[in-house]
């Protein structure tokens, strides 16, 4: 094999680990989302929990008020029950009479709506439950989730240790001149810094045409930036196949 075809095949075993690194950089952000997007769920199952026991609350206190209104009401019709003995006049006793009627009527009424109140606030007690259970169920989900997630976390770590390694070796196989702008162009464009040559004459970045004596060049084994762009390219295996 020629110099420059050893060349080529130099960058574009660089080019490969340095895609195969972007993709298990994006796998690994790609996981990361899921993971909040779980702890998310667990959250909002949380936050309407709080709102159930939010209004659940309410309603216990609005029946314990109307326990203590029938309380105090019991209270005032027992005053003036007592009242009616010492009553001195018959209009005296008649008033009280259709006053503690009247309290009788209001409390009645009032019993009611304690009973209401304290039905309301026992039947929330499902919701409560339902709450709970969906609390439960998030963070279960999330939890094994969590678990899944690290171990395939793992894996890419492990295969992003390699693919370093790979892709240093790679680097270090390269011809002094390519190396410098190789580092260079890493430096100014990130991993994308190296790209093939595609359609047989145009750069792989900006998709700009290379002149043709570039191309021949390159072919020849010198190293070549994009004009337009700056990233350095690369005869990609599959050019001579063509
Ligand atoms: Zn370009």
């Amino acid at each position: 094999m020629s110099d420059a075809k050893l060349i080529q095949q130099a960058l574009q075993n660089v080019h490969l680990n340095l895609t195969l690194l972007n993709t298990l950089d994006e796998r690994l952000a790609r996981l990361g989302r899921r993971r909040e997007a779980a702890s998310k769920k667990v959250d909002q199952a949380k936050a309407q929990l709080d709102q159930v026991l939010a209004e659940k609350n309410a309603l216990t206190l609005a029946a314990r008020e109307k326990e203590n209104q029938m309380a105090a009401a019991e209270a005032a019709i027992n005053r003036r029950k007592e009242q009616l003995s010492s009553a001195k006049t018959n209009k005296e006793f008649q008033s009280l009479k259709e006053q503690i009627a009247l309290d009788q009527e209001k409390n009645n009424q009032l019993a009611d709506e304690t009973l209401e109140a304290i039905a309301a606030a026992e039947e929330f007690e499902e919701q409560v439950a339902a709450a709970k259970d969906e609390v439960a169920k998030a963070e279960k989900t999330a939890a094994t989730f969590r678990a899944s997630c690290d171990e395939e976390a793992k894996v890419i770590e492990e295969d992003t240790a390699r693919v370093r390694v790979d892709l240093k070796e790679a680097v270090e196989n390269l011809p002094g001149d390519f190396r410098a702008l190789y580092d260079r162009a890493i430096e100014d464009h990130g991993r994308g810094g190296l790209v093939p040559v595609i359609d047989r004459g145009f750069c792989g970045h900006c998709r700009r045409e290379i002149p043709p004596q570039f191309v021949v060049n390159l072919r020849k084994g010198e190293p070549y930036l994009c004009q337009s762009c700056g990233y350095l390219l690369f005869i990609p295996e599959d050019y001579y196949k063509q």
